[in-house]
């Protein structure tokens, strides 16, 4: 018998050539998304004003199973991938379980997260274009970095609101966003109409998500020299991240290992429908795959507590309406720290999946419980975890600990989407002891899902 090592690593020469659309492989395709306006399915014609062309053509391409990787953005992976697939060996012998337990370290590059796969594509299709600039919005600030590492790469101009309340949290993100060379601005922000009417609701907002895509999006609407930029949730997004489902199949593959359950944290659903992308395409062809679950806060529980309806994409209501799981475009969470998590809604492909039983579960943890998870996995496998990722080793400890109750051997493959060391504020938190398991109270829930659009 072979011993499995620490890490798998494929080669340079291993790394995927192209991404997995699994939109070509969904037996029920996720309804159209539906233009503000006149409620009829968008065009790639709709979405040019906003995406550029050729991310416009992605977000509606429901037919190529697999889109060439281009040569320039390939290269760019080769700076920082493959990632590393980590047999937690460390973790298993501390929880004393039978299971084998693996994960795919996203964190290990200067963003911390994921997002990278997805920034240096959005940045390489826009320089195509010969656009000047993007804009965006971040949440914790992930994205926020990724963004401005990718378009420092490709001389592009960008501009990035950042929700107030992360800002405070985590001034250096912004440090960072900045010495890539991006204009970083809280948002709300007095800076557009948007924001201003935002702020005239509430003075003290501390931001939102969807208050923050408003005011991107209005900004890059201004001038036709930019475009707007999304770190998660598009289809086009979960196309660039199906690098990560496609590695760590390939890396299992290698060591004759077959995954029984994948775990990912579900923000917007980026990094779980990338994991996914391995191992989905044969269970919708009717063969075996794993037992695949969601895992979310409890203050923002989109996929346990959300309605399946259409909604719209941001609070100021200038998106297309998607059909997700949604706990209603004006919901804004309580001010948790998992900030990469707190988005009202779902990804379409995530949510149609959901619903069709392909991804079996989803359930959701109160922050104090996932930092005690966060810190039961630092102290022994060293690596310090985002805060949204923590959401994934509670789920693999859970279910670890199962096996050991049952006697049972399962491989738990989960993702590890980022590193912490840009959370310590949080980490600081948790260790004084000021963080509540808070939930989400069922009757703002239910006044924030009365105000879903009638389509
Ligand atoms: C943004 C982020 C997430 C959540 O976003 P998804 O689109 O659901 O993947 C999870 N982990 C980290 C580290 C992030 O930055």
């Amino acid at each position: 018998m072979t011993t499995i090592p620490y890490k798998t690593y494929l080669s340079e020469a291993e790394l995927p050539q192209a991404y997995y659309n699994v939109r070509a492989d969904m037996k029920t395709d996720h309804r159209p998304l539906l233009h503000p306006e006149t409620l009829q399915p968008v065009t790639v014609a709709d979405l040019e004003p906003i995406f550029c062309r050729e991310l416009a053509k992605q977000e509606l391409n429901a037919t190529d199973r697999f889109i060439p990787i281009p040569d320039e953005i390939l290269q760019f992976y080769r700076m920082y991938r493959p990632s590393p697939l980590v047999r937690a060996y460390c973790l298993e012998r501390e929880l004393d379980t039978p299971a084998e337990i693996y994960y795919k370290y996203e964190g290990g590059n200067t963003s911390g997260s994921h997002k990278l796969n997805t920034a240096i594509a959005q940045a390489y299709y826009a320089k195509e274009q010969g656009l000047k600039g993007v804009t965006t919005e971040t949440g914790a600030g992930q994205w926020g970095s990724a963004l401005a590492m990718a378009c420092a790469y490709f001389g592009l101009d960008l501009k990035v609101f950042m929700v107030r309340c992360s800002i405070e949290q985590k001034p250096y993100r912004k440090v960072l966003m900045e010495t890539y060379g991006a204009t970083v601005l809280p948002s709300p922000s007095n800076t557009t109409i948007a924001g201003r009417s935002f702020l005239a609701d509430d003075p003290d907002s501390s931001g939102s998500l969807g208050m923050a895509i408003s005011e991107a999006i209005e900004v890059s609407l201004a001038d036709p020299n930019y475009r707007y930029t999304l770190g998660s949730v598009l289809n086009q997004v979960l196309l660039h991240q199906s690098i990560i489902g496609l590695e760590t199949k390939a890396a299992l593959d290698q060591l004759a290992v077959e995954a029984d359950i994948l775990i990912g944290c579900a923000g917007g659903g980026s990094n779980l429908g990338g994991l996914m992308a391995g191992f989905i395409g044969d269970k919708l062809k009717g063969g075996r795959g794993p037992h695949i679950i969601a895992v979310e806060p409890a203050s923002c529980p989109t996929l346990t507590r959300g309605k399946f309806s259409y909604d719209y994409c941001d609070t100021g209501k200038v998106t297309p309406l998607a059909m997700m799981y949604t706990l209603g475009s004006g919901f804004v969470p309580a001010a948790g720290h998992a900030g990469g998590l707190r988005y009202h809604g779902m990804s379409p492909i995530i949510s149609q999946l959901y619903h069709d039983g392909y991804i079996e579960e989803a359930r959701s943890y109160g922050q104090k419980d996932v930092f005690a998870a966060a810190i039961r996995f630092a102290r022994c496998e060293g690596l310090l975890p985002a805060p949204e990722s923590a959401h994934a080793i509670k789920a693999a400890i859970d279910e670890a600990e199962k096996c050991k109750e049952n006697g049972e051997k399962k491989v738990i493959v989960f993702g590890l989407t980022g590193m912490g060391s840009f959370d310590l504020s949080a980490y600081a938190a948790y260790n004084a002891d000021l963080l509540e398991n808070t939930g989400l109270e069922e009757s703002s829930l239910r006044s924030s899902l009365a105000k879903l659009p009638v389509v």
